[in-house]
């Protein structure tokens, strides 16, 4: 039987619902607009595009994004002075800086910077350490290892014990996803976290009940890596030339170019046939991502006014 999709537009929905119940709380009790702030440095293509969903988005749901965009040149100290400036702002209520940032600047000191109570990104190491706690309820943590969480969640299945296997180990998604799926003493998976030095990949990916992957690395896993009816989270994004059926590149008659499609790590095609529950690229992980933003930052205001906040519960 073909898997279930999990559909990252409708869980988008929920959450955007969410989201504006709470935004129109904050105006009628509190008169107020949550606002980010977005650092760009220098021109970087792929930060537009981010920025351009972000601005959408929170748009949708009566948030106020603010660009603030530095040169290419900036120093590292100006950088830091910025933050400062921002974290001291009432009327800033979440700080994003889009990476990647020019060398002269030192990323990870810049994110610490950022004020906990503002940090829309969950990147601050007070934030992340937050969730290496069992238990933990955080009220904000990184986008898509949430979103994640979320696609896993919506399948019903329950996670507790289930043989994980993450592949990729970056600080945006692998490393946050695994802590968040110990959170629970009582309730975690049996993670195994696979990376650019495993050994035999499939050896792992085969034992998978739940497969997360997140490399950026089209068709890295085949319908041979893995098990009949796993849970597949494909977080991958990539883009590749569309071919036709004799694997030759398809021109575009608008630009004389190659077409060209969104995919994601994992060959969805064929895994999907084992598959009991899969999530689609486009269309999966990436749209539930830029909800959290948001919600992180709702949260976050609420935190600044002292208010009760519903932190993220994994495990219920
Ligand atoms: P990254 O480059 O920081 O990390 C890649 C990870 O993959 C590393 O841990 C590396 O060790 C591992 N890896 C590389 N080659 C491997 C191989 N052959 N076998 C096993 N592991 C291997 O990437 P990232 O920022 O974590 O992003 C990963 C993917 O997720 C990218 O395609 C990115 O575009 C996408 N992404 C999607 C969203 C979303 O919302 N859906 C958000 C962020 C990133």
């Amino acid at each position: 039987m073909p898997a279930q999709i999990i559909d990252g537009t409708k869980i988008a929905e929920n959450i955007k619902k969410q989201i504006l119940q709470e935004v129109e709380m904050l105006k009628q009790q509190f008169n107020l607009k949550p606002t980010v702030v977005t650092i760009a440095v220098g021109e970087n293509p792929a930060t537009k595009v981010y920025i351009n969903n972000q601005c959408k988005i929170c748009d949708e749901l009566g948030i106020e994004v603010k660009l603030l965009q530095l040169d290419q040149n900036v120093t590292q100290k100006d950088v830091e002075q910025t933050i400062q400036q921002l974290n001291e702002d009432k009327n800033v209520h979440g700080i994003m800086l889009n990476l990647p940032l020019p060398q002269q600047l030192n990323s990870r000191k810049l994110q610490n910077l950022i004020s906990p109570k503002k940090d829309v990104e969950g990147v601050t190491a007070e934030n992340l350490g937050k969730l290496f706690y069992a238990e933990v309820t955080p009220v904000v943590a990184p986008c898509t290892a949430l979103a994640v969480i979320y696609c896993l969640k919506d399948t019903g299945v329950e996670l507790k014990g289930k043989e994980t296997v993450i592949v990729g180990h970056s600080e945006i998604v692998g490393k946050p996803v695994l802590l968040m799926l110990l959170s629970s003493l009582f309730a975690s998976v049996t993670p195994t976290v696979c990376h650019i030095a495993t050994k035999n990949l499939s050896e792992h990916t085969k034992r998978a009940e739940i497969l997360i992957v997140a490399v950026g690395k089209p068709n890295l896993v085949t319908a041979d890596m893995v098990k009949e009816e796993v849970i597949v989270i494909d977080v991958g994004i990539n883009r590749v030339k569309v071919l036709d059926e004799n694997g030759k590149e398809v021109i575009d008659d608008k630009t004389g170019k190659p077409k060209t499609k969104i995919v994601g790590d994992v060959d969805f095609e064929n895994v999907s046939k084992k598959a009991s529950f899969i999530t689609p690229v486009p269309g999966g992980v990436g749209s539930v991502t830029t909800c959290i933003l948001a919600k992180n930052l709702v949260n976050l205001v609420k935190l600044q006014l002292g208010i009760e906040v519903d932190g993220y519960k994994i495990f219920s």
